[in-house]
This record gives structure tokens, sequence and C-alpha cells, in this order.
């Protein structure tokens, strides 16, 4: 599988690290309407895979239709 680096300004997060990175392994990021759905999601919450598949897919309409569900505060 292809690596990426992810770059993220959400200094609050327990993943984010020095110059705007994210360190985590894997995030999981899905559209806005998902997380009205899901109000409770997040990523440590059932396995990784089997959260990824009961979402399905989640189009977005714009960049501020996105988030990243892997923020963990620090
Ligand atoms: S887990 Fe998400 S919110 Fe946290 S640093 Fe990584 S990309 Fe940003």
């Amino acid at each position: 599988m292809a690596s990426v680096n992810v770059n993220c300004t959400v200094n609050n997060c327990y993943f984010w690290a020095k110059d705007n990175m994210c360190s985590a392994d894997s995030i999981l990021i899905t559209s806005d309407s998902a997380t009205n759905e899901h109000p409770s999601m997040t990523f440590g919450q059932e396995e990784e895979g089997n959260l990824v598949q009961s979402i399905g897919t989640t189009p977005a309409r714009s960049i501020t239709d996105t988030a990243c569900h892997t923020f963990k505060s620090r």
C-alpha cells in the first residue's frame, strides 16, 4: 500500500507532530453527512476494518464537508 504524508493543522490532536505532520499510522476521514448519521463515530470505537466497512462510501461536496475521525485530544 502506498504511504502518504498527511499534513494537518489540528495541533491539539494527540497525533499531531512538528511542522504540521500527522504521526498516526492510519487515519479515517469521512464526509460531514456521515458524521451526522453516526454522531459517536471515533476511530478507536470499533476495529478499523469493521468501522470503515459499516460506513461505506461518503462522498463530499466540498472541502468543508470532510473531517478526520482519528482526532484524539491531547
Ligand atoms: S489524526 Fe487527524 S486530526 Fe489528528 S493529526 Fe492526524 S490528521 Fe490531524
